[in-house]
């Protein structure tokens, strides 16, 4: 092993989508027009990504697969998954990751505050269950959608094994995967998340996924309402902000805006 960058195929993109939907104001960027996804979609596999969910992508590393594999995973369980996301997966030959917020299934967001209206509300239990038919791997996003790192141990714990347990019994399926809500963890939430039976976990990232990292904090990137499908392409192959030159590292709309109404709320909003 050397310290160089490894090359292209030992690295892997992991995208973030939230919302399938338009929404204007500060928190535009968590949602993604149907017809843009598509076309990000159809760009990435012209440009010969396989797309798959994240548990697939991990396996498939594991057994030295040398393809072009990339993640696609969606955060928090809009009920626009199941109506304008899985049929673009579809129509793309594209697998996916579903992070369900278990807690609040069939409600708003209300993490979002103000802003949770914008997004619709969240899938149920049985449009869940659909989205599984479909193929898409579901994970768990925790139950009520806290930063983790934060929690005493007795509410990480609910937080953590009473959402896999509640996502295995009602899906009646093992549910692998788990996303931070907001990004954020530690040692001890990510031994946790372990502990409870998921084996590999997604943060924010903003960067490419190299395999010979651990599988409990698997970065993404975020594509924006903004980036064409050609843009999205470039952004995967670049590997994120961190290899854009600096002017672009500044312009990092999405993530900045969503910070700047989470201090003035108060709230973590992702
Ligand atoms: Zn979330």
């Amino acid at each position: 092993m050397t310290d160089t960058v490894p090359p292209r195929w030992q690295t892997m993109p992991a995208l973030m989508y939230h919302s399938v939907s338009a929404v204007d104001g500060p928190l535009r960027d968590l949602a993604v027009p149907p017809k843009r996804l598509a076309e990000q979609l159809t760009a990435l596999t012209d440009a010969g990504y396989r797309l798959v969910g994240l548990s697939a992508a991990l396996d498939q590393l594991d057994a030295g697969s040398t393809d072009k594999l990339l993640a696609v995973t969606f955060d928090d369980g809009y009920r626009d998954f199941l109506t304008e996301g899985v049929p673009a997966l579809a129509a793309a030959q594209a697998g996916a990751t579903l992070y369900a917020s278990v807690g609040h299934l069939g409600d708003d967001a209300d993490w979002l505050g103000r802003y949770s209206p914008d997004f619709g509300r969240l899938l149920d239990w049985a449009e869940l269950a659909e989205v599984a038919a479909a193929g898409i791997e579901i994970g768990n996003h925790s139950l009520v959608h806290h930063p983790l790192d934060v929690l005493p141990p007795a509410q990480l714990r609910e937080e953590i094994v009473r959402s896999h347990e509640e996502l295995e019994q009602r899906l009646q399926s093992p549910v692998r995967s788990f996303a931070y809500p907001h990004g954020y963890h530690g040692r001890r939430v990510r031994d946790l998340v372990r502990e409870a039976g998921h084996d590999n976990a997604t943060e924010v990232g903003r960067r490419l996924h190299t395999p010979t990292e651990h599988r409990y904090a698997v970065p993404r990137l975020q594509p924006t309402p903004d980036l064409t499908g050609a843009d999205l392409v470039r952004l995967v192959a670049d590997g994120g902000p961190q290899l854009l030159p600096r002017a672009k590292q500044l312009a990092q709309p999405a993530w900045r805006a969503v910070r700047k109404v989470a201090r003035a709320t108060g709230r973590n909003l992702t």
